[in-house]
């Protein structure tokens, strides 16, 4: 499953290459994905339009169009974009194409079907469903350790879900939850409202660490054009402790136990968080 960045590897490769660009013909050929696809909205709203800007909020791509509204794109499970030329015959599972003036095509091709593809009204972020309850930005400033303590006052919940819970933070998924915790020594379980603020410090500074790592490696798996794929690319060499259940710490030898937390597969140093 692309994660976030994977997405944030794939909106810098995309930006170069659409920002500016004008959109044509919009060709749906399946629309039962997670949500059925709004052919008519998508037909109105797309074609002659300029995009502006593309944006990433969370796991969604958003494609900013210059008369407000925004195109807002979910790879889902499996989803890709793909840039190709128009005339290329489609492939299994591309569901969704959106022309564009110079001859070419952005593809989207979704073997699971759990993508969206929706419309976002201008200035209607804040009350789209799908992104109205998202919490904030792992790269943004407001994920501070100010922030992050005050919001996780009195709670009791493992301080790995809490970091997890897109409510409060977007797009820290299991590995990257899992490794940041390690790198600022802090125990998966503990509770998210007992952890002090220097040491919410350590644990900001390692998820962004860590994110911006898997975002430089994360161009290395956008090789074959524009496809992502679910993998976290060349990242996975660096973990410590995903997927090291039993083997030996890296910095203190103690062999990496794995737990189930919130239904999640967890692995921490019992020698170095605490
Ligand atoms: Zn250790």
């Amino acid at each position: 499953m692309p994660e976030l960045p994977e997405v944030e590897s794939l909106r810098r490769a995309l930006r170069p290459l659409l920002e500016g660009h004008i959109l044509g013909a919009v060709i749906v050929r399946q629309r039962r994905l997670r949500y059925p696809v709004d052919t008519r909205l998508l037909r109105r709203a797309l074609p002659g339009r300029r995009i502006t800007r593309i944006r990433r909020r969370g796991k969604y791509l958003l494609f900013d169009l210059d008369d407000g509204p925004s195109l807002l794109v979910h790879l889902g499970m499996s989803g890709r974009l793909s840039l190709v030329p128009a005339d290329l015959p489609f492939a299994r599972h591309d569901h969704v194409a959106f022309g564009l003036a110079d001859g070419l095509q952005l593809r989207f091709n979704d073997a699971r079907r759990f993508g969206v593809i929706d419309m976002v009204p201008a200035g209607g972020e804040s009350r789209h469903r799908l992104l109205a309850h998202l919490g904030v930005e792992p790269l943004e400033k407001e994920f501070n350790a100010a922030n992050l303590r005050a919001m996780a006052h009195g709670r009791h919940c493992p301080v790995k879900t809490f970091i997890m819970d897109a409510r409060r933070v977007v797009g820290v998924g299991n590995i990257y939850a899992c490794e940041a915790l390690f790198m600022a020594g802090i125990h998966p379980r503990r509770a998210a409202g007992r952890i002090s603020q220097p040491r919410w410090q350590s644990l900001t500074t390692a998820v962004r660490r860590i994110l911006n790592a898997a975002i430089r490696q994360g161009g290395t798996t956008l090789r074959d054009y524009l496809n992502v794929t679910g993998e976290p690319g060349g990242y996975r060499r660096h973990l410590r402790v995903y997927g090291r259940e039993d083997e030996s710490c890296r910095r203190c030898r103690r062999p990496i136990r794995r737990v189930v937390l919130s239904g999640r597969g967890t692995f921490y140093c019992p020698g170095c968080q605490i």
